[in-house]
């Protein structure tokens, strides 16, 4: 009898190895069309000065708007991008498209704003990506001072020696490196002088318990300090409430992005956003700091 059993349960793990199998593929073809069919959409999230609420820059936020299952967000699609190659295409749309795009933001606004794009690895990996952006906003009239990339520690399983000189092509260039996620990775604090970046976006796993954790409060405030030091300026991600952006000015965070400001939002919206003065939300009353 219980040989029995173990049969059917083997049957069972076949059955949903191969059905994962079957999903596997067929998500690869999906890939391939929402590529071919520009089934991909940007978003903005607005990069708030916490101080007096006004639009610093924008993160752009890949979306996959799927035929069939609707809006989808880029954890549901960038690893299997990244694990199939697809990536690549995928990073190069993204590129093209915010730099498109920034002219209509910059025409709104009455400050100089920033973009920010998420590049993987892989992208950077490719010989030929200085070439492609380069070419990239010759083509699209992107001042590169205005572009920033964000990259992840994942970049230091890529060959270092390569990627010290590349980011720092990159910045010749004028275009800022920032370090995404700053603070979750494994790598030790040497490696940040190892790569010419410059400004380190402070994860938002910190900011979230900042309000009932001092440990997280010692660790942002440790970052500052390192990133005064090394000459790098600083975000935040992820800040929701008015006591967390309290506390993040009082350690000396100016930048940040979070839903207390704006989520996420298509391009006409974010229009929308850059016409305001002000994204603190207005019921809150900020006591003037002495
Ligand atoms: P990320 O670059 O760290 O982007 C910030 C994420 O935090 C976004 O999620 C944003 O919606 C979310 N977020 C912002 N403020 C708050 C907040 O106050 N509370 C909470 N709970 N979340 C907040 P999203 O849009 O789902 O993007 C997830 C990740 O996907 C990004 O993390 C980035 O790593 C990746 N990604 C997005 N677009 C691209 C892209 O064009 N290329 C690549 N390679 N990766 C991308
Ligand atoms: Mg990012
Ligand atoms: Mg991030
Ligand atoms: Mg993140």
């Amino acid at each position: 009898c219980s040989k029995r059993e173990g049969g059917a349960r083997v049957t069972v793990f076949a059955q949903e190895m191969y059905s994962n199998m079957l999903r596997a593929i067929e998500d690869r073809k999906e890939l391939k069309r929402a590529i071919a069919e520009e089934e991909f959409v940007l978003w903005y999230q607005p990069l708030v000065d916490m101080k007096d609420g006004s639009i610093y820059g924008s993160e752009a936020l890949i979306r996959w708007q799927h035929p069939v299952r609707g809006l989808l967000g880029p954890y549901t699609f960038i690893r299997l991008a990244e694990e199939t190659g697809h990536i690549i295409e995928i990073g190069n749309w993204v590129l093209r498209k915010a730099c498109s795009d920034f002219h209509k933001f910059q025409e709104k606004s009455s400050r100089p704003l920033l973009l920010s794009l998420n590049v993987s690895s892989k992208q950077l990996e490719l010989p030929g990506y200085f070439d492609l952006l380069t070419r990239t906003l010759q083509e699209t009239g992107m001042p590169p001072d205005h572009l920033q990339l964000e990259i992840t520690e994942s970049i230091l399983m890529s060959e270092p020696a390569l990627m010290g000189p590349l980011l720092q092509r990159i910045r010749a260039l004028g275009i800022k490196i920032a370090f995404d996620d700053f603070g979750t990775g494994y790598s030790s604090l040497s490696y940040i002088q190892k790569f010419p970046v410059d400004t380190l976006k402070i994860d938002q796993s910190f900011v979230r318990s900042v309000v009932d954790s001092s440990v997280n409060g010692k660790i942002i405030q440790f970052i500052m300090g390192m990133s005064e030091a090394l000459g790098m300026s600083v975000s935040v991600e992820g800040v929701e409430t008015e006591f967390e952006a309290t506390t993040l000015l009082g350690f000396g965070c100016r930048i940040a992005q979070g839903f207390l400001y704006s989520r996420p939002v298509e391009r006409e919206t974010f229009f929308g956003l850059l016409k305001r003065k002000s994204l603190i939300p207005s019921e809150v009353i900020r006591i003037p700091a002495a």
